[in-house]
């Protein structure tokens, strides 16, 4: 009797517990299964697609019904609307995150939407002013845009260099006093309370920031639990300055702040030790610290030939040569003597520089985010910024069978969107279909699906991304661009003061 009251009492504690983690769970994800099926009049149906959410695992055949931007029905039943998309033999899935994308303007957003992207963010690199940034854009932009507040941004203002994306003279290379560094900290904490997503570094643009630097830049963040998107210090495998140092500078400052860590476009910075790199990254998680990564999908990285990127032995660091060199300009491969001229004449050069079954390897890695890096200007650049949702769907799910098509669509919809859902709650309604989600969807063919921009013809839209929907509004009808629509919001961080 005892036993069994004991028992009883156990179950009942149990279900009560039981109950209140459902609650939480409710509370904490808007999203949720309810449905009341056979409804009508939604704004937008999506009817008879594959709908593939990679937080259920749902993965099969499924009507949505659409009202004021949200998801507000998901079901096998009929449903009826006022706009109707048909969906048969398509893949209807989250609205693709792109978290790494320094092009933010009109021209750059038109590639993201027909590439499948909803939400793309200015993390690496951030702005010295939230505020400003945002409201540039407000009620401007076809897609969701966010953005981080940026040491190098912050850096540039505070030396008041000449360089804009990149530093080129003092923000480079003069040590920061002991007040400049102070001053930094404050911007940052400043800037995150206007509701900046992180803190973005790019150390290999600052060479002159020490390590001290950063540890304060890093405390700053860990403050307000904000992640640090960190271009890590070296690349290559060359001791002392390797990719293996440069790692462990900032594993060992999210360690030591308690700041979480996300490792930017770990191929580029890895080449053939890409793998030392994840393994690190791993063991670094198993030990219990928040820290991610991503890679893009393309086996050459792109930036400016001027920056403090190409100072010193790169050819000796990275394995490559100047003909592995791509000017954007014109497409020519460089010699020593193009590179010099360029060098002193400034602009974005590409270079081939990872190994193919790196990015391949890479991509396989279930806890490697995808993200694009991209940028375009006046349709030049790398093909990354126009094509790299796509080619991860089309060449390394279908073609060449990587991953699978689920893992794909995970790693450029739910992770980015958990990563995110910490520093800014918006995120805890993307990355998913669920009723209660954003209605943020792509909605593409998996057996045509594919990138079309190369290094030598950049600006070429995706091919199979047949719909995209904003915030409940049709953006790609029917394979094609809709013009003069601006459903895209600024995600953002809360915002304290
Ligand atoms: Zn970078």
């Amino acid at each position: 009797m005892t036993d069994m009251r004991t028992n009883m009492s156990i179950r009942l504690k149990r279900i009560y517990f039981g109950l209140i983690l459902v609650f939480l769970t409710l509370i904490y994800h808007n999203c949720t299964t309810r449905s009341e099926a056979g409804k009508s009049n939604f704004d937008i149906v999506i009817l008879n697609g594959r709908v593939i959410d990679p937080e259920s695992g749902l993965d099969a055949v499924r009507n949505i019904g659409i009202n004021e931007g949200k998801v507000q029905e998901l079901t096998t039943k009929t449903i009826t609307g006022k706009t109707l998309i048909d969906a048969r033999g398509l893949v209807v899935a989250p609205g693709f995150i792109d978290i790494h994308q320094h092009g933010q303007d009109a021209e750059n957003y038109r590639y993201k939407v027909m590439d499948g992207v909803t939400t793309a963010l200015e993390l690496e690199m951030g702005t010295a002013d939230v505020d400003r940034w945002y409201s540039e854009r407000e009620g401007k932009t076809i897609i969701n845009h966010g953005v981080s507040v940026g040491h190098v941004p912050l850096r540039i203002d505070l030396m008041d260099d000449p360089g804009s994306f990149a530093p080129l003279a003092d923000a480079a290379y003069r040590e920061a006093t002991n007040e400049e560094i102070d001053q930094l900290k404050k911007e940052i904490e400043h800037e995150l309370d206007r509701g900046g997503i992180g803190v973005g570094f790019g150390l290999m643009y600052t060479p002159a920031a020490s390590h001290w630097e950063i540890l304060e830049m890093f405390r700053a963040a860990a403050k307000y639990d904000a992640p640090c998107y960190v271009h890590i210090r070296y690349a290559g495998l060359k001791e002392p300055n390797s990719c293996i140092a440069a790692l462990e500078e900032v594993i060992s400052a999210a360690a030591v702040t308690g700041a979480p860590l996300h490792v930017v476009h770990v191929t580029s910075i890895g080449f053939s030790q890409t793998p030392m790199m994840l393994q690190m990254i791993s063991e670094a998680q198993s030990r219990g610290l928040d820290v991610t990564v991503e890679c893009y999908p393309y086996p050459a990285t792109q930036t400016l030939i001027e920056s403090a990127i190409y100072d010193g032995d790169w050819r000796g660091s990275w394995g490559i040569d100047y003909s592995d060199l791509q000017w954007i300009e014109t497409g020519e491969r460089l010699t020593e003597k193009s590179f010099a001229d360029y060098r002193k004449r400034g602009g974005m050069v590409i270079a081939h520089s990872i190994p193919e079954e790196v990015v391949r390897s890479t991509i396989s890695n279930p806890d490697v985010i995808l993200a694009s890096d991209g940028m375009l200007s006046e349709g030049k650049g790398h093909p990354r910024g126009a094509g790299s949702f796509s080619r991860l769907m089309g060449k390394y799910v279908r073609e060449e069978g990587v991953i699978s098509l689920e893992d794909g669509i995970k790693k450029i919809t739910l992770m980015p969107a958990q990563r995110l859902e910490k520093i800014a709650p918006v995120f805890r309604n993307k990355g998913r279909i669920c009723t209660g989600a954003d209605a943020d969807i792509t909605i593409f063919d998996s057996e045509r699906i594919i990138d079309q921009a190369t290094y030598e013809e950049p600006a070429l839209y995706s091919k199979g991304i047949q719909y995209v929907l904003v915030n409940g509004v049709i953006v790609v009808n029917d394979g094609r661009l809709v013009e003069g629509v601006f459903p895209g919001k600024g995600v953002r961080g809360e915002v304290s003061k």
